[in-house]
């Protein structure tokens, strides 16, 4: 199996049997985004502990398989972490998705980093860039404690 078709495996499977896929219980942030170019829908529930590590998060939504695909990665991935090294990763992701095409971050397993790296192929159309980025945003909606509903296509 070549890198496309393994990216192409992760995105299906994540796609199709999305991980975190319910509302966690006794969330203490949260917030909503939506995609209005391709339809998509999240909510992102975070349960951030004392120590500022994310205890739980979940999300609900319905939308695209990328949409869908890069909310499951992203849950699975942030779940255990400082909220410090979430902001980097945000950050990380968002650059890797639009201009790079790599990751710099030093927080990630290889594993983790494959599985980050198979939305990269959305750079080849770039109507689906929005899919894959508009989870993380609402991400960083939540964390910031933001009420407004995020709209995707306010960003760049
Ligand atoms: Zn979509």
């Amino acid at each position: 199996m070549n890198l496309k078709e393994l990216y192409q495996e992760i995105i299906l499977d994540h796609g199709k049997n999305p991980r975190n896929l319910k509302k966690t219980e006794n969330f203490n942030k949260d917030a909503k985004g939506h995609n209005p170019l391709c339809g998509d829908k999240v909510h992102i529930f975070l349960k951030l502990n004392d120590n500022q590590k994310v205890d739980e998060v979940s999300f609900e939504g319905s939308g695209c398989a990328i949409s869908m695909a890069s909310a499951s990665i992203m849950t699975d991935l942030i779940k255990g972490k400082e909220v410090n090294v979430v902001k980097e990763l945000i950050n990380d992701f968002l650059e890797m998705i639009k201009e790079k095409n790599s990751l710099k971050s030093n927080n990630l397993s290889e594993d983790e980093k494959t599985k980050l790296m198979s939305l990269s192929g959305v750079k080849q159309y770039p109507m689906r860039v929005k899919c894959a980025t508009l989870s993380w945003h609402t991400l960083t909606s939540a964390i910031n404690n933001k009420n407004e509903e995020i709209n995707i296509e306010k960003f760049d």
